[in-house]
């Protein structure tokens, strides 16, 4: 699931080798991931693209004033392509969602694997016209202390869920929680307004830590010639069984309908495990 640094990485990638150019075509090939009609896709053809930007987790091409937003989702990735085929793709068939095709022949592909569809592609005017844009919270990296404090103390509700609330602060996913939980020596459960200063100080710090090593990696890696997998530096996310790299403790994981939580119960929870819903009621 890319979040914050993944998009922030796609986003150099492409100020470096897509602006400039003008989008000659864009092919779509899964209709369920176009989100608005009006601009139609096919008012992107013939403009330049002119900028990139990301909010949150939404990658932003402003194409000479019109701006094509994607929201990768939980599966979705960018694939910078050399030399695009120019033949339109078959419409339904593979992970290939939107073709993106620009003047000297590359481009890139927004792909979705998977069965759940949840790639959105909106066309619109200005940025602020996609819903989950204008919700959004001040971005995790450049939320100042004072008033990531405030956020937290003002919502009631557990860390995880707080730190994943694209509302309050944008960017963070599942994956990066998880992560900056851990480097905070927090539960995910600890209720986000219970927090003593000291905590929540490490809590904003291990925010930025987490997130600007992780940036580091990806652009370092040139994210859009990659695949979308969660990379190297994870020290408890999708690690449930393995030692923790910091005690040697074992990463646990708490289950929900859809997803789930790693953490470490030495660094994180005073050694006790958390309740588990799901082993809960294998054992009942
Ligand atoms: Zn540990």
């Amino acid at each position: 699931m890319p979040e914050l640094p993944e998009v922030e990485a796609l986003t150099a990638f492409l100020r470096e080798h897509a602006v400039g150019h003008v989008v000659t075509r864009v092919d779509l090939a899964a209709v369920q991931a176009i989100k608005t009609f009006d601009p139609p896709l096919s008012a992107l053809g013939g403009l330049e693209l002119t900028g990139v930007a990301r909010h949150g987790k939404f990658l932003d091409l402003d194409v000479s004033g019109l701006h094509l937003v994607v929201h990768l989702a939980r599966a979705g990735w960018l694939h910078w392509r050399t030399g695009l085929p120019t033949a339109p793709p078959k419409p339904g068939k593979g992970p290939l969602a939107v073709r993106v095709h620009l003047d000297d022949g590359d481009g890139f592909d927004l792909t979705e694997q998977g069965t759940r569809k949840g790639l959105a592609v909106h066309v619109v005017r200005s940025p602020a016209e996609v819903p989950g844009i204008a919700r959004l919270g001040p971005d995790a990296l450049a939320v100042d202390r004072d008033t990531f404090v405030a956020l937290l103390a003002g919502r009631s509700g557990q860390l995880k869920g707080a730190l994943t609330d694209q509302t309050l602060l944008a960017g963070i996913g599942n994956a990066y929680s998880d992560e900056i939980l851990h480097a905070a020596r927090l539960s995910p459960f600890k209720m986000a307004d219970k927090l003593t200063d000291d905590e929540a100080l490490r809590l904003y710090d291990a925010v930025r830590a987490t997130l600007t090593g992780a940036l580091e990696r990806q652009v370092g890696q040139q994210a859009a010639t990659m695949k979308g997998e969660k990379r190297s530096g994870l020290q408890v996310h999708a690690r449930t069984g393995l030692p923790c790299p910091v005690c040697g403790d074992t990463v646990r994981e708490v289950s929900f309908a859809d997803t789930s939580l790693q953490y470490c119960p030495t660094c994180q929870t005073g050694g006790k495990p958390l309740a588990d819903r799901r082993m809960s009621k294998l054992l009942r």
